[in-house]
Parts: C-alpha cells; sequence; structure tokens
C-alpha cells in the first residue's frame, strides 16, 4: 500500500458509507438511535475534504487524518471508535509503502484501539464481530502467502460473514445493549460499517 492507495480506499470506504447510508440508519432505528448512517456519512464528507487539503508523506498521514477528523466530525460512539482505528493505524504506517505484513499490523493496532476504548469483545454484537475475523482472515491468509488482494477479499468475506452472524446475538456494548434480548434478529449496525470498510479495502488493492 502506498499513499495513493491508502487514498483511493479511503474514497472508496467514503463512496460506499454514503450508497448505504440509509441501510445504515435502518439497521440502527431497529437497536439503536437512527444514525449511525448519518453519524458515518457527515464523517466521511468531512474526511474526503479534510483528505483533499492534506500532503502526506506516509501511508500513514493518510490514516491518521482520517481518524482525527471523524472523532473530530461524528458525535455518536462510532466516531470516536473508529476515529481511535484510523489514528492507531496512522501510527503503525511511517512510510511512503507499506508491505502486507505492516498494513496487517496496522489493521490489528486498529481492532486493539476499538476494544481498549470500547472494550467489547467478539459476540457483543458490534463492530469488533466484523473487524476481528477480518483481521484473523488476513492474518492467516498471509501466512499462507497469498497476495495481498487475495488475502483482502478473503478478509472482507470474514468481515461480511461477521456482519450477518451479528443477528441472532443479545447486544452487550453500546445503545443496542439497552434492548437485551429484543435486539436479537438485528443485524448490528457498526458491523455493517465495517464490513464495507474491508470490502472497500479489497476493491482498492484488486484494482
Ligand atoms: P451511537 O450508538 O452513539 O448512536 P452509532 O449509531 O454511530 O453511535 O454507532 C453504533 C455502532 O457502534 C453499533 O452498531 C456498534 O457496532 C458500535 N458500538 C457501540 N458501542 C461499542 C463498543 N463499546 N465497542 C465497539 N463498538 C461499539
Ligand atoms: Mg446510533
Ligand atoms: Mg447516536
Amino acid at each position: 500500500m502506498d499513499i495513493a492507495v491508502a487514498r483511493a480506499w479511503i474514497l472508496a470506504v467514503a463512496t460506499a458509507i454514503d450508497e448505504h447510508a440509509d441501510q445504515l440508519t435502518q439497521l440502527d432505528s431497529a437497536i439503536g438511535d437512527a444514525d449511525h448512517g448519518v453519524n458515518m456519512r457527515r464523517g466521511f464528507t468531512a474526511v474526503v475534504a479534510a483528505l483533499d487539503e492534506l500532503s502526506a508523506g506516509t501511508v500513514g498521514d493518510v490514516l491518521a487524518k482520517t481518524g482525527v477528523t471523524l472523532i473530530s466530525s461524528v458525535g455518536g460512539a462510532s466516531g470516536p471508535l473508529y476515529g481511535n482505528a484510523f489514528r492507531a493505524m496512522g501510527k503503525a504506517l511511517f512510510e511512503p509503502v507499506a508491505d502486507g505484513d505492516q498494513v496487517l499490523a496496522a489493521l490489528t493496532g486498529g481492532l486493539v484501539a476499538v476494544q481498549q476504548l470500547g472494550a467489547a469483545v467478539p459476540g457483543d454484537k458490534t463492530m469488533v464481530d466484523a473487524y476481528a475475523p477480518a483481521v484473523a482472515t488476513l492474518k492467516k491468509a498471509l501466512a499462507e502467502h497469498r497476495d495481498f488482494a487475495a488475502a483482502a477479499t478473503a478478509a472482507a468475506d470474514a468481515a461480511e460473514a461477521g456482519m450477518h452472524a451479528t443477528t441472532p446475538l443479545i447486544a452487550r456494548k453500546g445503545r443496542a445493549s439497552y434492548l437485551g434480548s429484543r435486539s436479537v434478529g438485528h443485524q448490528d449496525p457498526g458491523a455493517t460499517s465495517t464490513a464495507l470498510i474491508f470490502r472497500a479495502l479489497a476493491d482498492t488493492v484488486m484494482t
């Protein structure tokens, strides 16, 4: 991943969020406060504007700018969680080009940041349920010497499987946890946006 690919990834995320904003808000209306799509669209619109102004010297500059912009522009739980994740990724990638293992390490650092801030574990019906299997799958695929594009596609598939697997779960973190067992039967909005982020990565490195 070089600076141009990092930019292309984040712009692809912004496009995917924009296209799926109504769906994300719909999901959040079932088990939250009906703002996840609105929050994410506001955040990534601000990110696109911020990246436009940025002259990046490293891959990490692009991701760190994404993180701080999300933190400052999104009010909901997802803003600080994704913001911290992208900031952590940014700190890990301090060169103009990153290889697959470095991107894996950065994404892993992002997951650690999400879990440090939000204290969610897999099975709590949050973004972690998509993020953790995506990182585990990327790690396994790279260890098997698959090329980064194939590994990223496997990771996106795992994120989507994790997203679907949130539906029968009882929410234990965030607003949805207030519903207790009434959260069962609904797909988690944050796991859905995380799956979009990993699919955007796979699509970006494929092309
Ligand atoms: P809010 O709940 O403040 O309105 P959003 O609607 O933007 O924020 O985001 C909700 C999503 O945030 C949830 O679907 C869930 O995936 C994620 N989330 C909430 N709390 C946590 C947490 N403690 N750890 C990880 N993810 C969380
Ligand atoms: Mg919400
Ligand atoms: Mg909210």
